[in-house]
């Protein structure tokens, strides 16, 4: 089977002159060089990573796990984000737990931020709000690529409403 693209654009004569359009796009580039000059807060440029940008709301970055108010994880070890998650880098082994109100909890809980896509899917199909994407952090990167492999530890203190909060018994 072929493939081919119809592109059936109707130019003008000047754009058929073809050296016109040239200018004219050059003449774009200058005014935006020349913009930039002398409107040094309009740049769509900035001296990374001494100024950092300002990440749009709902922007997915690295990973947390959120907390109850005792400190312990809201997860419950349902599977679900592992079972979504298209680029299979969460791994989870569920345990029982003495706790009255869920009955189990993860073992172990990691995420391969260097596998991971950033696609959000994980954080959608959580029904417990326990996962979030909500740190701000996208520079992950390492030496080692082990340390891009986050344990519950690491996801449990990736945000500083965390901090101070998370149980000594967690792990
Ligand atoms: S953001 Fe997407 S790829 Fe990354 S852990 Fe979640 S589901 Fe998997
Ligand atoms: S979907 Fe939520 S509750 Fe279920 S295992 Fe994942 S983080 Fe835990």
């Amino acid at each position: 089977m072929s493939y081919f693209i119809n592109r059936k654009e109707h130019l003008t004569f000047w754009e058929k002159l073809y050296l016109p359009e040239i200018f004219r796009g050059l003449s774009i580039t200058a005014g935006h060089l020349l913009h930039s000059l002398f409107h040094i807060d309009d740049r769509m440029t900035i001296e990374y990573p001494d100024k950092k940008k300002e990440l749009p709301p709902g922007y997915r970055a690295e990973h947390r796990l959120m907390l109850r108010e005792d400190g312990q994880i809201r997860c419950t070890a349902c599977m679900l984000c592992q079972t979504i998650c298209p680029a299979n880098c969460i791994e989870i082994i569920a345990e029982e737990t003495e706790d009255k109100t869920v009955e189990k909890r993860p073992k172990l809980f990691t995420i391969n931020e260097l596998r991971c896509i950033f696609c959000g899917l994980c954080v959608e199909a959580c029904p417990c709000d326990a996962i979030r994407m909500d740190t701000g952090k996208y520079e992950n990167s390492s030496f080692n690529r082990k340390d891009l492999i986050y344990d519950i530890k690491k996801l449990a203190s990736n945000h500083p409403d965390n901090a101070g909060k998370i149980s000594s018994a967690l792990y």
